[in-house]
């Protein structure tokens, strides 16, 4: 119906265009992309999908500049492997810790904050490397402010290397250098220099933008000016925050715990979260029963750029979900049950593996070549008999496999051979037990049942024409 007025064409003339690409569809259904561009090219329209901007963009409250205050800087630490970049992580998470306070860094949540002299804050992602920081973008997260790539000077540029500095340029964020192991008697920092001047990356002393720092993060040896040459970058990128909102960030990471349920960690990166708030997060809502932080401590609020523990979602979200806190926790559930719904929704259309009601739509974007099916059935004759059939069905589009037929119930190993296989599954005067019938629902696996022979081969072969009508 939407896509109908958007085009402005008759509803029918939609659904009949989807009928011709053998897909049966309501006046309300929702189409997924491909499908849509499908359908819009027969129209003579191009499709171009942009973000949705319904309630959503109202989740974060607008800011009035007299509110913003500067925050710290988020870090992610990368680099090739061995080269120090858990070691650097560590060093500091050991060191420095508030002066006075007890403990240091007890905990590993998924990132820490450390304070500098001069109260200066800076916040570390502890999940060190390109792989956690692309997997985050890929989600929409844009969460560092810096990179601090790692090479070690006893060595050299390495592919990781240059994946890093990739993927760190392509987020726009500003990379410092740190040359570790410097305490290594075979450590040459100005060779790295040289092969990073040689990718057109030019170092600060030899007149170029990028800082540098010599470091050991084995003995800690220029580690502090490491870091403050990380507060100088942050203070050219004039990082800031309103800190008096309702708290939007995102999640670092989730996990369920025996005795405490969903624990979460989020990044607060404006607003203030507070212990009590109604918050959204991906496709699940709660209430923060309690934060604690990377110390052990339980908090009553946390500010921009802090990370911590929530306790209290109802479901775990995914690293890289946006969190948002709200007004009320039937508007958070509300939300959160919406996506959830769109995201089974588009999982359903996309789903890998495939159904003799998919077929339909495989053919029509022409990727389907190959139906692999298992026949299980009650007796031996009926099986071989009804094999052979489908096997016959087979055309220049589409081949037919059976790659397996047996006596017997639907198991669940049959379901997993299917799983692997992406195979559709055939009983004939059998069921499948229990336990395959959940696996095969999980593993969105198609079932079908009869006890007519001519009924099987006839709906196999309609669906292979691209002409089977979805059954509910
Ligand atoms: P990652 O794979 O980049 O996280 O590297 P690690 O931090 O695990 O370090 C790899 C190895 O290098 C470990 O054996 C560290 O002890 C050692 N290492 C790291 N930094 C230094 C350093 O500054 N000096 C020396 N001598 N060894 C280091």
């Amino acid at each position: 119906n939407e896509l109908a007025s958007m085009m402005d064409v008759g509803v029918t003339q939609i659904i009949s265009t989807c009928m011709s690409l053998g897909m049966f569809v309501s006046i309300n259904q929702r189409l997924d992309a491909e499908t849509l561009t499908i359908v819009a090219e027969e129209f003579g329209y191009e499709v171009e999908f942009v973000k949705p901007q319904d309630e959503e963009a109202n989740l974060d409250e607008p800011d009035d500049p007299a509110d913003v205050i500067p925050r710290a800087p988020i870090v992610t630490i990368m680099g090739h492997v061995d080269h120090g970049k858990t070691s650097l992580l560590d060093f500091i998470r050991k060191t420095n810790v508030i002066g006075g306070e007890a403990g240091g860094i007890t905990q590993h949540i998924g990132a820490y904050e450390v304070t500098l002299k001069d109260n200066n804050k800076i916040t570390f992602l502890d999940t060190p490397g390109h792989e956690a920081f692309t997997a985050m973008r890929a989600r929409g997260a844009q969460v560092t402010d810096i990179v601090i790539i790692v090479i070690a000077a006893d060595d050299s540029v390495m592919p990781q290397t240059r994946e890093a500095i990739n993927h760190a340029q392509a987020a726009g964020a500003p990379i410092i250098f740190a040359f570790n192991k410097i305490d290594k008697p075979g450590a040459n920092a100005d060779k790295v220099r040289e092969q990073l001047s040689a990718m057109n990356i030019l170092v600060e002393e030899w007149g170029g933008k990028y800082q540098t720092q010599e470091i050991s993060a084995k003995t800690g040896l220029n580690v502090e000016l490491l870091l403050e040459k990380v507060l100088l970058e942050a203070e050219l990128l004039e990082l800031k925050a309103n800190p008096n909102k309702r708290a939007v960030g995102t999640v670092i990471e989730a996990a369920l715990d025996k005795g405490r349920g969903i624990v979460t960690t989020v990044l607060v990166q404006a607003g203030r979260l507070k212990v009590g708030d109604p918050i959204l997060a991906g496709c699940y809502s709660g209430r923060v029963k309690a934060l604690t932080n990377e110390r052990g401590q339980r908090v009553e609020s946390a500010g921009p750029s802090t990370p911590v523990q929530v306790l209290g979602m109802q479901g775990a979200p995914t690293a890289g979900d946006r969190f948002n806190a709200l007004e009320s926790e039937p508007e958070a559930r509300e939300i959160a049950n919406k996506r959830l719904q769109l995201q089974r929704e588009q999982g359903l259309r996309t789903q890998k593996h495939i159904t003799l009601d998919e077929i339909g739509r495989r053919l029509a974007i022409g990727n389907f070549k190959e139906l692999n099916i298992i026949v299980k059935g009650d007796v031996d004759g009926s099986i071989e008999a009804l094999s052979d059939s489908l096997l016959k069905l087979s055309t220049d589009q589409i081949q037919v496999n059976i790659i397996s037929k047996a006596v017997g119930q639907i198991s669940e190993s049959d379901v997993l051979l299917a799983s692997a296989s992406d195979a559709i599954i055939i009983g004939f005067q059998v069921r499948p037990s229990g336990s395959a019938r959940k696996l095969a629902e999980q593993e969105q696996i198609d079932i079908r049942l009869y006890s007519i022979i001519y009924d099987a081969i006839n709906e196999i072969k309609t669906a292979m024409e691209g002409m089977l009508a979805p059954t509910f």
